[in-house]
């Protein structure tokens, strides 16, 4: 669902991402951990098209995604295409992003009536969906400043998920909340996950999060992925020298 071929990406002379593979299959969970400014939450970024790709290709579902021009200008077509491969990636955030003028309702209703074009009514039954699903009916009429963080939270997954993506993105979606709080986000993501059949690549720093939900953890160190395997192995049992270190290190 996801594939980076060879992805190098460079900030000025700093080189973010080196030659990247990464791929992702269709339903897949997978975490990506490393040390700071590894490259991580660019690896996001870049699937947003928040960023251009200096080297190689990015595939979502087999088509190469295409990226912001050099200065950011597109030709009216190339703005269109940008914006439905985008509504296929959803993604969720460390602080939430919330509109903090609209309700929980109106926060999950707003980019289903005005980018995918439904109707009052199928936006607000869509959106009742996803907030029961969430836990957050009781909630649908009150702004974000009177939510919890564990419940903004719960709200922004709805949000992104009402735009039907085929990919979610979470960046430290957890780091936020207290350890009770990210039981209960994890396991929401977790159903909705297993629900809506999603594809989902994560960011994190918290190494119990990434255990309790990854099918798959990458090490990133530089910009590559230095490890990867399923949870229990490259956490319990990790083969590389710098994975042991940062490992001990973070735990
Ligand atoms: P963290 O765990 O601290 O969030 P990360 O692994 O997610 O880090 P990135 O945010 O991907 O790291 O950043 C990788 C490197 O690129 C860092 O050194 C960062 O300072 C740099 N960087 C990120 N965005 C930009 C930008 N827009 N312009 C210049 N440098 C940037």
């Amino acid at each position: 669902m996801i594939s980076f071929a060879g992805v190098s990406k460079c900030y000025g002379d700093l080189q973010v991402l080196d030659g990247l593979d990464l791929d992702v299959a269709e339903g897949e969970m997978v975490t990506i951990i490393g040390p700071s400014g590894s490259g991580k939450t660019t690896v996001l970024r870049m699937l947003m098209t928040l960023e251009r790709v200096d080297r190689g290709v990015i595939y979502v579902d087999g088509n190469p995604l295409t990226h912001m021009a050099k200065g950011g200008e597109l030709v009216p077509a190339a703005r269109r295409h940008l914006r439905r491969e985008r509504a296929n990636i959803g993604m969720c955030f460390q602080h939430f992003n919330l509109f903090p003028h609209m309700t929980a309702l109106e926060n999950c209703t707003e980019g289903p009536i005005h980018v995918l074009g439904l109707s009052r009514d199928e936006a607000i039954a869509r959106a009742e969906e996803l907030l029961t699903m969430v836990g957050m009916i009781d909630k649908r009429d009150e702004y974000p400043a009177r939510l919890s963080g564990g419940q903004k939270q719960r709200v922004a997954i709805a949000r992104a998920l009402a735009m039907r993506p085929k990919v979610m993105l979470f960046d430290e979606v957890t780091s936020a909340l207290d350890p009770e709080v990210t039981g209960e986000v994890t396991q929401v993501i977790r159903q909705l996950v297993s629900k809506h059949n999603l594809t989902m690549l994560m960011v994190t720093h918290q190494m119990g999060f990434a255990r309790d939900i990854s099918d798959r953890i990458c090490f990133f160190e530089n910009g590559r992925i230095e490890e990867q395997g399923p949870p229990e192995e490259l956490l319990a049992n990790p083969q590389s020298e710098r994975t042991k270190q940062f490992l001990s290190a973070v735990n």
